[in-house]
């Protein structure tokens, strides 16, 4: 070989070797034009969405095969074991008749689905209202299921009330969070209230006490606070952030109010997304200040 094509030959060898390289970094995800980064990026896209509308099918399956607003049942009320120490609750989940008032109201459709779907999806204790009952299990002084929420909570060490409720379309309000009072001593959530409205920052300016702030003695928010000593907080949840589907035996539906409502599903999703982060971090708060010990 003569000298030229030495280096003819040298300088190829380099430049396969460079492309070489090249494409073995760039095939690793660690970089170049065609690195899968962005391939993933989309893969997690399309996961994200396949688990959006599994979370959203499951809602709606809850809902239409389990709970029965207009129907009796001898336990009116369910309850799923969790593994952290909060309950999820959903005392309207079906018609109830409001002794206090002396009338029945209609459900608050979606809540005990959604309820269910939570527990799911963090591990929570959830008790929710299946069938139709002739108490208000939330506005009554005593029920049947504020005795099976004070056996929870001592039962399962239960730190933390979750109380999901359903607000009307018109409502100015996605969500409006009952927490009894904003003055520091008297609100229900002290060491979770900051949790909370990080969580929904980024989803409507206003959030605590609009409108209801359940500060009743009767709420489900005061009998935890004031008669079992845990924190708690009231969340009521405008139709359009949970009706899935409306039902057919819906109160709503059987009074003609639009009887084939449907939320946006994205809607919907954004508001489990924000539940879910914030029962998570109220969770990993309350092991920071309760660690498990061994001895
Ligand atoms: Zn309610």
């Amino acid at each position: 070989m003569k000298k030229n094509d030495w280096k003819i030959f040298s300088l190829s060898v380099l430049f396969l070797t460079a492309v070489f390289l090249n494409n073995a970094i760039a095939g690793n995800g660690m970089s170049g034009p065609t690195s899968p980064i962005r391939e993933g990026k989309e893969t997690n896209s399309m996961v994200q969405k396949e688990s959006g509308d599994q979370i959203l099918k499951e809602i709606r399956e809850i809902e239409y095969n389990e709970i029965k607003y207009d129907e009796g049942s001898q336990n009116y009320y369910g309850f799923i074991h969790g593994n952290i120490p909060v309950l999820i609750s959903a005392p309207h989940g079906a018609k109830h008749f409001r002794r206090r008032e002396h009338r029945w109201k209609g459900e608050d459709e979606y809540t005990a689905s959604l309820a269910i779907e939570l527990g799911k999806l963090t591990g929570a204790y959830v008790i929710y209202v299946k069938n139709k009952t002739t108490e208000d299990p939330n506005n009554d002084p005593s029920s049947r299921y504020k005795m099976a929420v004070a056996k929870a909570v001592r039962k399962y060490h239960i730190k933390f009330l979750l109380d999901i409720h359903g607000s009307d379309e018109g409502r100015p309000y996605k969500v409006d969070i009952g927490i009894i009072s904003n003055e520091s001593g008297k609100v229900s959530c002290p060491n979770y209230k900051e949790i909370i409205q990080a969580a929904f920052s980024d989803f409507q300016p206003g959030l605590f006490n609009q409108k209801f702030c359940a500060n009743d003695a009767c709420t489900l928010t005061s009998f935890a606070k004031y008669q079992l000593g845990i924190e708690a907080a009231q969340v009521e949840i405008n139709t359009k952030y949970r009706v899935v589907e409306r039902k057919p035996d819906s109160a709503k539906a059987k009074a003609g109010i639009e009887p084939h409502f449907k939320a946006n599903g994205q809607d919907v999703l954004a508001l489990v997304t924000r539940l879910k982060g914030l029962i998570l971090e109220i969770d990993q708060k309350i092991e920071k200040k309760n660690p498990v010990t061994c001895d």
